[in-house]
């Protein structure tokens, strides 16, 4: 065989296997016109942990709905494509491997950008401000964590709340038993059960649980943390980023923005 003849068979046979890898990735994953890959052909999968009202939680018609997803749809939108959520453990989610798993292309939980979270997912503009809040049942309010030695404090597993009351307590040496729930509903069943006197979360989930259950609980005191949240994609997939940050900026400049804001979160954003 002359040279020629080999580099025009070692062609084919490169030909070949894309052609095999193309066609594997499509029956899975599919691109968008744009040029944007997606795990599953035709839609934007998004990573999510529910419940978080009101930033993605069930309808009275087993729809999730919220804050986040009425913001990823924009993003959907863009792409021509319509959202699919899977709700999964926010372990997953702010670990990164979720996404490097291609369980989704986006996660949309309510997330705070942290630096530590940054070394393992690629954050969009910051799309909302959020502090953390103490709840307590009615009449049974406390001002401070001092107040709450040798009593359970409730929070969330692998939030930010969780990680700002374990370093107040050891920076101020309090004597808090801090017990960490699964997920937010069970946070707040054990705050409205007596199990815990107090509950830390982000203040709009409060603000929306009360809402929900007026009379029973409510927002004793806060603490301005200056959380800002992100959604997130695999590191690297700068494409979807991009469209991620182009929809919500056009969001915040055609006023879509403030009517999801305003329909789901209530009053106005801060200017
Ligand atoms: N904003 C909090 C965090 O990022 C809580 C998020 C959540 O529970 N979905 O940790």
């Amino acid at each position: 065989m002359n040279m020629a003849k080999h580099a025009r068979l070692a062609a084919v046979a490169l030909l070949a296997i894309g052609a095999v890898a193309g066609c594997a990735k499509d029956d899975e994953g599919g691109t968008t016109e744009g040029g944007v890959a997606l795990v599953k052909a035709g839609a934007l999968t998004t990573c999510t942990h529910l419940p978080y009202a009101p930033f993605q939680s069930k309808d009275a018609s087993g729809k999730v709905v919220g804050f986040d997803v009425a913001l990823i749809d924009l993003v959907a939108k863009k792409l021509n494509v319509t959202q699919e959520i899977v709700d999964t453990p926010f372990e997953g989610i702010k670990s990164g491997a979720d996404l490097n798993s291609g369980k989704c292309d986006v996660a949309a939980a309510g997330m705070t950008i942290t630096d530590e979270r940054k070394q393992v997912l690629d954050f969009s503009d910051p799309y909302f401000d959020a502090t953390q809040a103490l709840a307590t049942q009615t009449g049974k309010e406390v001002k401070t964590l001092e107040e709450l030695a040798g009593k359970r404090l409730g929070v969330q597993g692998g939030t930010t709340g969780e990680d700002y009351i374990k370093t107040q307590v050891k920076e101020k040496n309090l004597k808090i038993e801090v017990v960490s729930y699964k997920d937010l509903a069970a946070l707040q069943q054990a705050l409205a059960t007596n199990q815990v006197v107090a509950a830390v979360n982000d203040l709009p989930v409060w603000n929306e649980y009360i809402k929900a259950n007026p009379g029973k609980v409510v927002v004793a005191a806060g603490f301005d943390t200056g959380e800002q949240y992100g959604f997130a994609v695999k590191k690297g997939n700068a494409e979807l980023l991009k469209t991620v940050n182009d929809a919500l900026a056009a969001a915040r400049s055609d006023g879509t923005y403030d009517k999801i804001y305003a329909e789901w979160i209530g009053e106005k954003p801060k200017a």
